[in-house]
């Protein structure tokens, strides 16, 4: 049974006094963890929206968090959100559709927190790519579909807004094809062109017709009418051989292409009045594979079945206003999480009790009791807990699963107490700020552990340090830009032959790992030259 959720014990949320009573997952049934990929404005938030709607949300309580309508308390954090115009609080949707629990994972649409979307793509099973049937691949659609492709997470296409011009639906293919070396294998396929959508076609009924209106009365919803061939071509004669054979010229589903992520399901659609969604649904829940066994460290793969296991792929601060807590949001990779139950903290051989677990969207939540791979949990004040960090039952045999990879940091600054009679709480704030990943923090060795460097894949990173050092932590900070760009990793014989040079600093990571910093990529090949020695091997790409 699912009772709303008190962050502390006591008081109800304020989020969880306007949550609806809704029924618990039915225990062990299939999972599929997903998460959509798009760049912003494709669709995500629409679709996201339709797809619940479609479905019977168990622990999603209230309105998907749309852009505007946000209702009830808003905190100083929230309000940040809303200026900046930006998502930065996401967690995980979970429904049920055909007796199948789905759980979407939000992912952060702006580029900076594009570490922050690595990190949940490690928590899911397969991606729905989302594209602007205008606009076909983005950058940020690039950059997603990378992560996945180097992870290895198959991808199901979904083209949006088919509802206004766009591009032709070969092209679209053929720019998968070309791009990114991923080959369509059409599941539905649009009747009429981009801006003309009359009805879909679907491989898997080619006896029907799938016609659209949109609904009279101003309704933004679209009727769906079931035709035979027959009366489509009836209706649309042109247009429905025209379809049929575009379609025709292209490859048929093939699974184990498919997860093995050289080709993609691909559906045609538009979120905004829910044409194609269904569809979309049915895909995820018969052709996305279902939470595996999961690799630990050793690379031994840890079967789903094993006794519970778990990894924390994502810490939030600040989502309850009345509440200074922070949640640790963690994937179950095999066994069964129980709400109270007291697991083993793998990398501190410590017991954590997990007594406030919730589920999260937005800013809504509530208590659940228990969970299964694929799910996500939200563990409340689990301050203790850094990302990438693994908890597991201590009756089975232990697991530690691989750290999470550090993007390459891009921007930096080094920061210092405004008011040195806070810097207890400075370094405080600092310290949990790099737990999070909300920024890497780097010592340089010039600088000393006073004046930290603080290092970002996106400059709004820093916003959301500055913003929480001063509110939560009451030690604004003072910043100084720094003109690098580029970080390395630098061996002790790379450290020796930069000493001292100019233009370059040196500093660690708190996990020990030392980087070289430089301006740019140009200052970095010109010392490769003048010192053809130098090792300086490159961190994870920036994805
Ligand atoms: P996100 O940034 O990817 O989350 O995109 P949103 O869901 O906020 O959508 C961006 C804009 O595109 C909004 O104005 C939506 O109403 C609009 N939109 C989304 N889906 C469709 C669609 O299928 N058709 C049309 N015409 N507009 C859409």
């Amino acid at each position: 049974p699912v009772v709303p959720a008190t962050a502390e014990g006591d008081t109800p949320s304020p989020a969880a006094a306007s949550a609806n009573p809704v029924a618990a997952p039915p225990a062990g049934a299939p999972r599929r963890s997903i998460a959509v990929i798009s760049h912003p404005d494709a669709g995500k938030s629409t679709l996201t929206e339709a797809l619940a709607l479609h479905a019977r949300a168990i622990t999603q309580a209230g309105a998907v968090h749309g852009k505007g309508n946000r209702a009830g308390v808003v905190s100083d954090w929230l309000e940040m959100e809303q200026k900046r115009g930006i998502s930065i609080t996401s967690a995980a949707l979970q429904f049920e559709v055909d007796g199948v629990v789905i759980n979407l994972l939000d992912t952060p649409g702006h580029a900076d927190f594009s570490e922050d979307t690595y990190r949940v793509l490690t928590a899911v099973d397969a991606a729905v790519m989302l594209l602007d049937a205008a606009k076909g691949l983005e950058p940020q659609t690039l950059k997603l579909f990378a992560v996945c492709r180097r992870r290895g997470i198959p991808v199901i296409t979904f083209v949006n807004k088919w509802d206004r011009p766009g591009r032709e639906a070969l092209e679209l293919v053929d720019e998968l094809e070309n791009r990114i070396q991923l080959r369509a294998t059409p599941v539905t396929w649009p009747v009429g062109d981009a801006g003309d959508l009359q009805g879909l076609l679907d491989v898997r009924h080619p006896d029907d017709v799938m016609a659209y209106r949109r609904a009279p009365g101003g309704a933004t919803l679209a009727e769906e009418e079931r035709l035979t061939v027959e009366q489509a071509r009836e209706r649309w004669p042109d247009r429905l051989d025209h379809a049929a054979d575009s379609m025709g010229l292209l490859p048929e589903l093939d699974m184990p292409s498919f997860l093995a992520g050289e080709t993609t399901p691909l559906l045609f659609g538009a979120a905004l009045t829910n044409i194609g969604v269904r569809q979309l649904l049915e895909v995820v829940t018969t052709l996305a594979p279902p939470p595996g066994p999961r690799e630990d460290v050793r690379g031994t793969p840890r079967p789903v079945e094993a006794p519970f296991s778990g990894v924390v792929f994502k810490m939030q601060a600040g989502m309850d206003p009345n509440h200074r807590d922070h949640v640790a949001f963690l994937r179950v990779n095999s066994g069964v999480f129980r709400r109270g139950g007291v697991y083993t903290h793998a990398q501190t051989g410590r017991p954590f009790a997990t007594k406030y677990a919730a589920s999260v969207f937005g800013r809504e939540r509530e208590t659940i009791e228990e969970a299964y791979p694929g799910d996500v949990v939200g563990l409340v004040n689990a301050t203790s807990l850094s990302v990438g960090d693994t908890l597991h039952d201590p009756d089975g045999p232990a697991v530690e699963f691989p750290p999470l990879p550090v993007f390459a940091p891009e921007h930096f600054l080094a920061a210092r107490v405004a008011d040195p009679g806070r810097s207890k709480q400075f370094r405080k704030g600092v310290a949990q700020l790099e737990q999070e990943g909300v920024v890497q923090v780097l010592i340089s060795e010039a600088r000393g552990d006073g004046q930290p460097i603080l290092a970002a894949v996106g400059p709004l990173q820093f916003e959301v340090a500055s913003f929480r050092m001063e509110n939560e932590f009451r030690a604004p900070i003072r910043t100084e830009p720094l003109g690098y760009s580029v970080a390395r990793l630098a061996s002790d014989r790379d450290a020796e032959l930069l000493a001292g040079v100019s233009g370059v600093e040196l500093a660690h990571r708190t996990d020990g790992v030392r980087l070289a910093l430089f301006r740019d990529v140009w200052r970095l090949r010109g010392l490769q030259r003048d010192r053809p020695e130098l090792e300086l091997a490159p961190l994870l790409a920036d994805a």
